[in-house]
């Protein structure tokens, strides 16, 4: 059976799919060109990240295909109800990235409570004294408090880290079970902290000095944070979204930067990807990356090897 890895696989995916019989396409082909190439190249399974989108007409027009995978969390960019009715099994690794985007997370925590973003834009070219002093009111972590907003996984992958951290976290969810964090200290110590979360967001957000947005592009698309939500928080908060584009306002955050309301922010998501507008990524209070929250080499090896064991796991014996 011949798998298109289309966004690429870890060698490690790669080789274990090899060795249990499939072959294991990589060369990237263009999003108009996919469905040809499936059809010819008589391939029975693909594999994305979020690059590559296998819409309706995608699935329509390749009535061999067998398996869609999506490597990571999000499947917006797979039609899967649609797939799934035609009897196309998806699957996707959703345990893999948590901890990638944690640490993510924690970086740009670190990074925009002291510059660190617009310091390593401006030091080549900028005033060394100017700078100093631009840079010289940097804020602490330790014993602040932390809202994660969705306490799924990679929420409570990064309650883990903040708790290590010495932050105080505060967990809002639409689920309100109470979550055993299990903190690895380091030298083989470790804690364990039990959080309950909210589900009442206006409640909590007058008491938190960092926000992190960790919820699913929402069903109806709408913002969980907006001007509503930035007029209730604490003035000169500092937030992180490395969740879905759209599930913060851009407009009104941009308002709620210009009247410092917010600190700083950090984004690797965006509303308008790959083209995010110019104000947000040419700011000096927003710290941007371009949606790489899962992309480490640690990432990658496990998502290959979840993606390559469930493949084995339901398609080998067939092969
Ligand atoms: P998850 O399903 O484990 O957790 C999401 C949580 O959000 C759930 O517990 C859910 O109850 C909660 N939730 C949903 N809407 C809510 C709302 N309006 N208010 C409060 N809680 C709400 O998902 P996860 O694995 O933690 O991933 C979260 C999201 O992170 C993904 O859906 C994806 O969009 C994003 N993500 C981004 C990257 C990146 O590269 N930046 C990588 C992986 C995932």
């Amino acid at each position: 059976m011949k798998i298109l890895a289309n966004d690429g696989i870890s060698d490690l995916g790669k080789q274990l799919l090899e060795e249990a019989g499939f072959t294991v396409i990589t060369e990237k082909v263009a999003q108009e060109e996919l469905a040809n190439a499936v059809n010819e190249q008589e391939i029975e399974m693909i594999l994305v990240r979020s690059a590559t989108t296998v819409r309706k007409e995608v699935i329509d027009a390749c009535p061999n295909l067998k398996l869609i995978g999506r490597g990571g969390v999000g499947m917006d960019n797979i039609d899967v109800a649609y797939a799934r009715e035609k009897g196309i099994t998806v699957i996707n690794t959703p345990a893999s990235s948590s901890q990638s985007v944690a640490e993510l997370v924690m970086g740009h925590l670190f990074a925009i409570s002291r510059g660190l973003h617009d310091s390593y834009k401006n030091m080549e070219t900028g005033d060394f004294s100017a700078l100093k002093k631009k840079y010289a009111k940097g804020v602490e972590l330790r014993g602040k408090t932390l809202g994660i907003i969705g306490f799924g996984r990679i929420g409570q992958s990064l309650a883990s880290y903040a708790l290590g951290c010495g932050m105080n976290v505060v967990a809002v969810d639409r689920t309100g079970n109470p979550v055993n964090i299990n903190v690895p200290i380091g030298n083989g110590h470790e804690a364990n902290v039990s959080i309950t979360p909210s589900n009442d967001l206006h409640n909590v957000l007058g008491q938190l000095d960092y926000i992190s947005i960790h919820v699913p592009k929402q069903a109806d698309g709408s913002a969980v944070i907006a001007a509503k939500e930035f007029a209730m928080m604490k003035k000169g908060v500092r937030i992180a979204n490395a969740a879905r584009g759209g599930v913060i306002n851009e407009d009104d955050l941009l308002e709620a930067l210009a009247s410092g309301q917010v600190a700083a922010i950090a984004l690797d998501v965006f509303e308008n990807e790959p083209n995010p507008r110019k104000d947000l990524l040419n700011h000096s209070a927003i710290a941007c990356t371009p949606h790489i929250g899962a992309a480490t080499l640690e990432a990658q090896d496990r998502i290959g090897e979840e993606l390559a064991s469930l493949i084995i796991g339901q398609f080998a014996v067939k092969n």
